[in-house]
């Protein structure tokens, strides 16, 4: 792609409530556009990075069994009349009516939803267990909409749901999704905790909040260092294995303000290993065994012959918050590196552009031909300005990998950098090397 093409409407004058980075960041790189309090367009630049997260997060779902399917976001009243959350969920739910006058709302969640789907089809312990999935866009009328898409009133949400026979299967759906989640996290350079958490209005008994550390999180955390160096590769997908894991993280003291315990908090962890800092909510798993299937009348027939209600769980990531969390942690010092793995593009090359003298943009288009070829996704900055405002900008869009062709640059050799890292010179083809996943 060439920059001249790409619709980017950089903005240098930012609303007063753009107070933290990832809301300033996406503004100024014109990621995205608010059009009314809460509510915003992606641009194609803040749409491409998402597009790229929601992939991980389905890759994800999917090696664990998960199937995917799409649900409306439209949802009739009648059936969270039916689960009594209809008064229960309060002014979060936007309420509409259609022209016959029925009760309509805008999903906020989907859990029953998803229960009257499987309760009509699904009649026996012999199709069980079932892990079902989409990812969709939810509206909660948040009181205090800010922070950009951190906390907005439409978002995108990957919301799970498992169906089990009994309390045992049920946990080891759980321990799957509370695995899949570490490793779409680790897939995007982050480092997500799971704290024990409290379970809300969605109700049960087990429940994770996924946090990344972050300054400008909403939740304080208190943690344990070691927490950090449970290595996920060291399990395996048996039952056994994965009990075994998640009983590993829950034995460090590990909570949010909610469930903090300061007497226990310094009792468990030496005061050196004691983490007290902010984060970043981005998902949230839990068990709630029969909380809809009972009301729901969610009913399968038992090996034994007895007719029982579903046991269910239901597992969120917050795909669109995902990026904001992203640029919390990797935006430093005003400089943006993206994880490779959501980049926006692979590679920018940066040519000093020279009004009398365009042999460095020659040299940079052909370049810029051999790897598009080569299936590198590469942006090339054709703009004509100098090559310090350049580099201020692509210090904002955080490209890992930049090449740049200036009077170091030779024949066969090109400055080639990574974000944060001192530039080498370096042939295509080493560069092609490089950037081989
Ligand atoms: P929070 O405590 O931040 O309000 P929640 O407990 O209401 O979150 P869940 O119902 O568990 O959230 O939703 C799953 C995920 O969806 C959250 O972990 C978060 O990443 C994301 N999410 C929830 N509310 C919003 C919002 N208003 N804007 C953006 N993302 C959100
Ligand atoms: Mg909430």
């Amino acid at each position: 792609m060439l920059l001249s093409n790409l619709f980017l409407p950089l903005t240098k004058d930012l609303p007063t409530d753009a107070k933290i980075k990832s809301h300033q960041l996406m503004l100024r790189t014109g990621m995205i556009k608010q059009s009314a309090a809460g509510i915003y367009s992606w641009l194609p630049l803040g749409f491409k990075i998402m597009k790229k997260i929601e992939s991980i997060v389905r890759e994800e779902q999917n090696k664990i069994g998960a199937q995917e399917m799409l649900m409306p976001t439209i949802q009739s009243a009648d059936i969270w009349k039916e689960s009594g959350r209809y008064n229960d969920y309060g002014e979060e739910m936007l309420r509409i009516k259609d022209r016959q006058g029925r009760e309509m709302l805008y999903g906020p969640t989907n859990e029953e939803l998803i229960t009257e789907i499987f309760r009509s089809s699904i009649k026996s312990y012999k199709s069980l267990p079932q892990l079902l999935y989409h990812i969709q866009w939810k509206f909660r009328d948040e009181i205090r909409p800010r922070f950009g898409i951190m906390r907005c009133r439409e978002f995108y949400m990957k919301d799970a749901y498992s169906f089990d026979i009994d309390d045992e299967k049920a946990k080891h759906s759980y321990n799957k999704m509370f695995y899949a989640y570490l490793k779409t996290f680790n897939r995007l350079e982050l480092q997500a905790i799971p704290m024990a958490a409290d379970t809300g209005p969605i109700g049960g008994d087990l429940s994770h909040e996924f946090i990344i550390l972050a300054e400008t999180g909403e939740s304080n955390i208190f943690t344990d260092k070691n927490i950090f160096d449970i290595k996920l590769n060291s399990y395996n997908f048996s039952k056994d294995s994965l009990e075994k894991m998640r009983s590993d993280f829950s034995s460090f003291y590990s909570a949010t303000d909610e469930k903090f315990n300061k007497d226990e908090f310094e009792k468990k962890i030496k005061k050196e290993n004691q983490i007290k800092a902010k984060g970043i909510e981005v998902g949230h798993i839990f068990y709630f065994g029969e909380k809809y299937s009972k009301p729901l009348n969610c009913l399968v027939d038992h090996p034994e012959g007895k007719k029982v209600a579903v046991k269910m769980g239901s597992y969120g990531i917050g795909v669109s918050r995902l990026i904001g969390a992203i640029i919390e942690a990797k935006f430093i010092d005003d400089v943006m590196k993206w994880p490779r793995s959501v980049s926006p593009f692979d590679l920018v090359i940066i040519p000093s552009i020279n009004k009398n003298n365009d042999e460095n943009s020659k040299k940079a288009l052909k370049i810029y031909q051999e790897l598009k070829e080569n299936k590198i996704d590469v942006l090339l900055d054709d703009v004509n300005e100098n090559i310090s405002a350049k580099f201020k900008k692509h210090d904002l869009l955080g490209i890992p990998y930049q090449i740049i062709i200036g009077s170091k640059s030779e024949d066969d050799k090109f400055e080639f950098k990574e974000v944060g890292k001192i530039a080498t010179m370096l042939s295509l083809k080493e560069i092609k090397q490089k950037l081989k996943k």
